[in-house]
């Protein structure tokens, strides 16, 4: 095992990671800008070490200063928590030409699967299923791109290749609106992620997001968690996610799980990592895969008894996969709320001081945060301040508990979206389960 791990990363993932990395007897490294040097983990790390200033680009971001730290330090290993550097190809390759290990898959497999044209065209040659769509690029010739939305059929949506955080995409409704569609989508996909090329997809109008957790080794072997539905979304922003997906038959998500398996082996793939679907009427469609640590991973573990980032720490050192696909046993049910420093309605940012932190407890309540009482929650990062995750031996079972959790939950000094995630919590149609992605927006638009 590695005697020495560099968290590249800040926030409750910069803990999570520390704790799995103390729980395997490995000394712990904590960069951090100067903004979050009272973080709780950074002073539980064995060492830490300032990385640059408040803004990201400047530290998080900061490549160069990344692994200067790690040779100060004599780390043996970096591990890039999820966001941030966590998918940046180029990244994991300076890692890995140092002389460092990169917790996660190889350079070639992230820019494999971070290059949306290039990920969809090797799930379709490990036939996992994908949205119906162009197959690879649109190409310039206008004639040839009505050609392709005619037999797609519309609405279809343009996606630009390199696109990422729900940015870069265009829903085309009518043939008339379909050229300037393509061409705006290109201009802003050159602006904004340095790469004009797009592609076009079917558009679903009513989905669901359910996402397949797997893990596997450079040995050749992979298993999958089961999956997550994370369909409580605003803006492309998850809210609330759970394990199993409500409703959905086993049979067909084992059939998805072992595609997506034989799809790892087939690309080389190592580490945890996460396969996005769309699901609507009873099919699932890849819309791309994550090369990473989850933000929601904790429902998986809470449901399979798996520590995600220990596994993916215990690969990354060599090790093989200890565990085979029937001793992955989906037990109770999960959810997750993440707790965002914003006003639960109006969701402008609200960080500042927090005077009065108290977390819940009780049976299946875990709760995920770097923050405490007196924690100032700076403004330059993402408003996440913590995540509540239920565990129940039924989905009634841990609403309740997460209902009760809330209800116990004290945040002063600073405003969460915790309000927000009770009136969700008593609301009938996610009380049902299998709201789709659109659930969460079309009823705030009504409250407006
Ligand atoms: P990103 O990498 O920016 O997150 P994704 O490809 O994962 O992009 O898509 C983000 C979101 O956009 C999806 O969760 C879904 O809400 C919507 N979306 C993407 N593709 C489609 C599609 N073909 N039909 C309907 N909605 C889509």
């Amino acid at each position: 095992m590695f005697e020495k791990v560099l968290i590249a990363n800040r926030g409750e993932i910069a803990l999570r990671v520390l704790r799995a990395c103390r729980e395997l007897g490995i000394k712990t490294v904590a960069v951090h800008s100067e903004a979050d040097i009272e973080a709780k983990y950074v002073k539980l790390a064995d060492e830490s070490v300032c990385i640059g200033p408040a803004a990201s680009a400047q530290s998080y971001l900061n490549v160069p200063a990344i692994i200067a730290a790690a040779e100060v330090t004599d780390a043996e290993a970096i591990h890039p928590g999820y966001g941030f550097l966590s998918e940046n190809a180029d990244f994991a390759e300076r890692i890995e030409n140092s002389g460092f290990v990169f917790i996660g898959p190889r350079a070639e497999t992230i820019r494999l699967m971070g290059d949306k044209v290039s990920a969809k065209q090797a799930m379709i040659a490990a036939n996992v299923p994908c949205v119906p769509g162009s197959g690879g690029a649109l190409p310039e010739d206008p004639k040839e791109i009505f050609k392709i939305a005619r037999s797609i059929g519309f609405p279809v949506i343009i996606k630009a290749s390199g696109g990422g955080g729900g940015r870069g995409m265009r829903v085309v409704h009518t043939e008339g609106a379909l050229l300037q569609a393509v061409s705006m989508t290109r201009t802003e996909a050159q602006a904004a992620f340095g790469n004009p090329t797009v592609y076009m997809e079917k558009y679903l109008e009513n989905p669901r997001h359910v996402e397949i957790q797997v893990l596997a080794d450079e040995h050749g072997n992979a298993v999958y968690l089961g999956e997550r539905d994370c369909s409580m979304q605003r803006r492309h922003q998850k809210v609330i996610e759970e394990a199993p997906a409500p409703g959905i038959e086993r049979k067909l998500i084992e059939q998805v799980g072992e595609r997506c398996v034989e799809a790892c082996k087939k690309i080389g793939y190592r580490g945890a990592g996460t396969f996005e679907f769309l699901y609507e009427n009873g099919e699932f469609f890849f819309i791309e895969m994550n090369t990473r640590v989850q933000v929601e991973h904790p429902v998986t573990e809470m449901i399979t008894g798996i520590d995600i980032v220990q596994e993916q720490i215990r690969v990354a050192c060599g090790e093989k996969l200890r565990l085979r696909q029937k001793d992955v046993v989906l037990r109770g049910h999960a959810l997750e709320c993440r707790i965002n420093a914003e006003d639960p309605f109006k969701f402008t940012p609200s960080p500042g001081r927090i005077t009065n932190w108290h977390t819940p407890g009780g049976p299946g309540i875990r709760v995920d945060s770097h923050v405490y009482n007196g924690y100032l929650v700076p403004p330059h990062y993402d408003s996440m301040v913590g995540k509540v995750i239920a565990y129940g031996d039924t989905r009634e079972q841990a609403i309740r508990r997460l209902r009760i959790a809330l209800s116990e939950m004290v945040v002063e000094g600073i405003k969460t979206n915790i309000p927000l995630h009770q009136e969700l919590l008593y609301d009938a149609n996610f009380i049902r389960g299998g709201t789709s992605i659109h659930y969460l927006e079309s009823r705030l638009a009504k409250k407006d």
